[in-house]
């Protein structure tokens, strides 16, 4: 989501007329574009930041912002601390960052952070012309924004504080940006929300009268001429409808994967986590997924070392890890964040414990991504070009595999071209032509 941010942020730039840069000796303007999901994203903020200082004193011209949730979160407590601070912008704000740096350069420092329940996302349609070159991943794979914020108030979670109350943008402002980006020679299009599975739920988005949800949202995009490969992020396993499931079996586009957050494998801590499931429910939805698609790869995120997370808590969260099976998850040492409600609970874990269990968490969860991929060897998938290397190129499967594929044949990127698996790692898989399995095999 930062990542669509800082695009938009560039590209609204752009259309002003300034020029990017890799070099930050040669800036005149700094963004900084902050996260502040753990404390450890926030830490490299503040260590950027102190860098940044120096700059300034030998550049007093030069302009520093800091964006997103960071200053969301810090306002004028970040104008106060730090004195080379000239622009801090909340996460509801970014698109009127040109004009905030003309209202800095003509009356000195600015900050803005309102927010408002009746936010609207804006119409923004990337011009893919003005795209900037350091920001925009591949150019044939686009993140489309669909939702900001959150209603879910998780009770470890900053997002709902710091990016406000759930907004489902316009369903024909979706379709417009996706169209342009598809005729633009776009492939590949993953939506973005905090809670997708609650799209058109909390401002009402209709259409004939009808509440539009998600799966129709998916199937409209679906029929769009030229695109490849549909794919979203991220699922409230709460909200997750057998509608959303039956799509990855009949939505031709949507590529078999999906990432299912569970964040414990214990009821006891997703109670205290506000996550409004228990294992046996989350249970039931990867099932009925696998019985709907049964190829589908899951993947999740984990939080270990919740305040008051036990060993038979913990070992809860590694019987899960057994039971499903995640293609891989992405596991993070709980850390405090300001004004959530865990950050004042008891019994909290000392960091030596935490690690060793996230080590131990993440050692398991390789091995079985070693296995899972090993049950690849030997077929033929689709991957999508990405990038053209040496010895042929890299690409990724639907699944999300990175795949690096031997190869004299000369392809572009966004090329769908069917690959001979011949080898399985922890994070990608080898592949060559199926012309040439025979000799990889022997
Ligand atoms: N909306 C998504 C999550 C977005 S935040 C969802 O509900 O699934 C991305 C991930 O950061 C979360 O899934 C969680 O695993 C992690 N995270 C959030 N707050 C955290 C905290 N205080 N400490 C550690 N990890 C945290
Ligand atoms: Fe945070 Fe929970 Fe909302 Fe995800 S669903 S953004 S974890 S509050």
């Amino acid at each position: 989501m930062n990542e669509r941010d800082s695009e938009i942020i560039a590209q609204s730039l752009m259309e002003q007329g300034n020029i990017e840069t890799y070099d930050v000796e040669s800036a005149d303007v700094i963004i900084i574009n902050t996260c502040s999901i753990r404390a450890k994203a926030e830490q490299k903020v503040m260590s950027m930041l102190g860098v940044l200082r120096q700059k300034k004193k030998l550049r007093p011209d030069l302009k520093i912002c800091v964006a997103g949730c960071v200053a969301q979160q810090e306002g004028s407590q970040l104008l106060e601390r730090m004195p080379h601070i000239d622009l801090v912008v909340g996460t509801q704000n970014i698109y009127n960052i040109p004009e905030l740096l003309d209202k800095c350069n003509k009356e000195g420092r600015q900050i803005v952070t309102s927010m408002s329940d009746s936010y609207q996302i804006p119409k923004f349609i990337p011009e893919i012309s003005s795209l900037p070159s350091s920001l925009t991943i591949a150019p044939f794979k686009k993140f489309v924004t669909i939702m900001q914020g959150c209603n879910n108030f998780c009770t470890y979670c900053v997002v709902p504080y710091t990016r406000g109350r759930e907004i489902s943008r316009k369903k024909d402002d979706i379709i417009d940006e996706v169209k342009v980006l598809v005729d633009a020679g776009v492939k590949e299009i993953t939506l973005l929300g905090q809670n997708v599975n609650s799209y058109g739920k909390a401002n009402k988005v209709t259409q004939n009268d009808s509440p539009y949800s998600f799966p129709a949202l998916l199937e409209d995009i679906a029929q769009i001429s030229g695109i490849k490969r549909i794919r979203f992020t991220t699922s409230h396993p709460k909200d997750l409808s057998h509608d959303l499931m039956r799509c990855f079996r009949d939505v031709e586009v949507l590529c078999r994967q999906i990432h299912l957050p569970v964040q414990s494998g214990s009821d006891n801590i997703l109670l205290k986590m506000n996550r409004k499931y228990c294992i046996s429910k989350y249970m039931e939805k990867v099932d009925a997924l696998r019985s709907y698609c049964p190829e589908i790869a899951i993947t999740t995120d984990m939080i270990i070392g919740f305040p008051g997370e036990t060993d038979r808590d913990f070992e809860k969260t590694m019987d899960l890890l057994e039971h499903v099976r995640y293609d891989g998850s992405f596991s993070f040492k709980y850390s405090d964040r300001p004004g959530t409600k865990s950050s004042g609970l008891p019994d909290k874990i000392p960091e030596k414990i935490k690690s060793e269990r996230l080590s131990r968490f993440q050692k398991r969860q390789n091995q079985i991504s070693l296995e899972k991929n090993k049950g690849y060897v030997g077929k033929i998938l689709p991957v999508m070009v990405e990038s053209i290397d040496k010895s042929g190129f890299q690409g990724r499967s639907e699944f999300n595999h990175v795949v690096h594929v031997l190869s004299n044949i000369s392809f572009t990127n966004g090329d769908m071209i069917d690959v001979f698996i011949y080898h399985a790692g922890q994070h990608s898989l080898k592949a060559c032509m199926p012309e040439d399995a025979q000799k990889m095999q022997t």
